[in-house]
């Protein structure tokens, strides 16, 4: 137990900081001194291949512990540890491997008050190094527009980890919360305003509806947002999980009852982007497969505004294999093609072997079943239509061309709805369950 340990973070930028030992060791901890921008003097008679690739040679005259900086350096000394050496250094580490050496440069650190992270023996040091993980939260800022970017120092959020004198606890500790900082289940809205007071849109792809079918990038965009606008399908139980200041904008569309016209969607981006938000789009399956994301990104950017987009699980492919049905098979199909339901189907490929994925449209089945078989498709082609995929009312029914127009209507299908037609379906348990052949 050491009660006494004080975390701190240290604006380590510009300083010096002695690294004593060439060996791996040194070499993490002088690579992770760069990044922070200190001036490090690595003191080594020998020093190991990634040592070497820090250490670059300084221009004439270039001192390097001279007061702030951004830029970090890595010079060498080839000798081994001399009394004098910790001269000026804000910060020690000793990895040399030899108990007698760190015990020596923990002893002249003391002497001259500067903290010592001793590789060899940590209680012999006066600091130890956390695991540490990192992540930028204002990353919104400045992505795809070209938008100004927050300064790293307010923008990043950093949690270092301790156990004692477990090193590995600590690192299992770390990585556990690196995977909830990954998909966004911790906090990470900034609570002050984004820099320059400049707002942001994310097309998030929310996937089908199952909330683990999002992507990480989108669990954590929606962990920071100020205004979340979400439509009826997609991963709307997330919403729950957000903080009561959230601003949720329910723009949730049913079939044949449109309540926001898209124009009313895009200015409500654009709105909440421009009083200086981070605003998330939550969208049904991917942003670009019949999302109107294109359409919400024009209009953002018309108004200088930066956007993400952020794809997501299309319900074209992943409503099918919710209910065991892939979209291409070998030998069953060599590729599909994923139409709207809504409008004439036009020219497909007749062949049996090329899926053809309908979304929307579940009303105009039976024209679409006729228009495939009129352009050359046999009424015996398989069809399955997957209602409310990865949902409570998650239903397959199957039937043929000939048939699935009847079929549906005696079953009640009703939307959403996605409609595979094609051999594959003969792969999925309810073909086979329905003894069709
Ligand atoms: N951008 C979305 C599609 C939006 S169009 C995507 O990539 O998935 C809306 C249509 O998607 C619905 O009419 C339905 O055909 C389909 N759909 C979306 N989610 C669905 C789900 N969970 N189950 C069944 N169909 C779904």
């Amino acid at each position: 137990m050491n009660p006494e340990l004080y975390p701190l973070g240290l604006r380590i930028a510009g300083r010096l900081v002695v690294v004593v030992g060439g060996g791996p060791v040194a070499a993490r901890r002088a690579r992770s001194l760069v990044l922070a921008g200190a001036h490090v003097r690595v003191v080594a008679p020998e020093v190991c291949e990634d040592l070497a690739a820090l250490i670059a040679p300084l221009p004439d005259g270039a001192a390097h512990h001279d007061g702030p900086g951004t830029a970090g350096t890595v010079v060498r000394e080839a000798r081994s540890f001399e009394p004098g050496d910790l001269e000026d250094a804000w910060l020690v580490h000793t990895a040399t491997g030899s108990p007698e050496v760190d015990a020596a440069v923990a002893a002249e650190a003391e002497a001259l008050r500067v903290f010592c992270v001793s590789a060899g023996d940590a209680e012999a040091g006066t600091a130890w190094v956390p695991a540490v993980a990192r992540v930028t939260v204002a990353d919104v800022d400045g992505a795809g527009a070209g938008g100004p970017t927050g300064s790293p120092a307010s923008t990043e959020v950093v949690v270092a980890v301790n156990a004692g004198r477990d090193p590995r606890r600590a690192q299992h500790v770390r990585d556990a919360i690196d995977a909830l900082l990954a998909t966004g289940e911790l906090p990470l809205r900034p609570v002050r305003p984004a820099a320059g007071g400049r707002g942001s849109v994310a097309l998030v792809g929310g996937g089908p509806g199952d909330p683990e079918l999002v992507t990480a990038r989108g669990r954590r965009l929606l962990a920071q947002a100020e205004v979340v606008v979400a439509d009826r399908l997609g991963p709307r139980v997330l919403l729950d999980e957000l903080a009561d200041d959230v601003v949720v904008i329910d723009v949730g569309k049913t079939p044949g009852f449109h309540p926001v016209p898209q124009e009313e969607i895009n200015a409500l981006l654009v709105e909440h982007a421009l009083a200086g938000r981070r605003v998330v789009r939550l969208k049904g399956g991917d942003p670009y497969v019949f999302g109107r994301g294109g359409e919400e990104l024009i209009a953002c950017e018309e108004h200088g505004i930066p956007v993400e987009v952020v794809p997501g699980v299309t319900s074209a492919v992943s409503v099918p294999a919710a209910v065991g049905i892939p979209v291409t098979h070998r030998g069953w199909s060599r590729g599909f093609t994923v139409l709207t339901g809504h409008e004439d189907i036009g020219k497909v490929p007749a062949a049996s072997d090329h899926t053809v994925v309908l979304l929307m449209g579940v009303s105009r089945l039976r024209d679409s079943a006729a228009a495939l078989v009129a352009s050359g498709r046999s009424p015996e082609t398989p069809v399955a239509v997957v209602e409310d995929g990865y949902g409570p009312r998650q239903r397959s029914t199957v039937g043929t061309l000939a048939t699935i127009a009847d079929v549906a209507t005696a079953a009640g299908v009703r939307a959403p709805a996605v409609t595979v037609i094609g051999d594959v379906v003969r792969v999925s348990p309810a073909w086979r369950a329905a003894g069709l052949g």
